[in-house]
């Protein structure tokens, strides 16, 4: 599966990989907070806060192409 998150008020794209989910697993990167911090907690488009309540996650399912 894959994630995306985007900045809820400019659509900015603040992540696109693997799902974070299992990248924490994998521990490759601590959790979505982090990925945030490292924006230093604020789109740098638009300024707007980021928090897992101001932007939107998606998470994708890869599509199986069976017969
Ligand atoms: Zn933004």
């Amino acid at each position: 599966m894959s994630e995306k998150i985007n900045c809820d008020n400019c659509d900015m794209l603040l992540y696109f990989g693997e799902e974070i989910k299992r990248r924490l697993y994998m521990r490759a990167i601590p959790d979505e907070a982090a990925v945030l911090a490292s924006y230093g907690g604020a789109c740098p488009r638009c300024g707007h806060p980021l928090s897992a309540d101001t932007v939107k996650v998606e998470i994708r399912r890869r599509r199986t192409h069976g017969s």
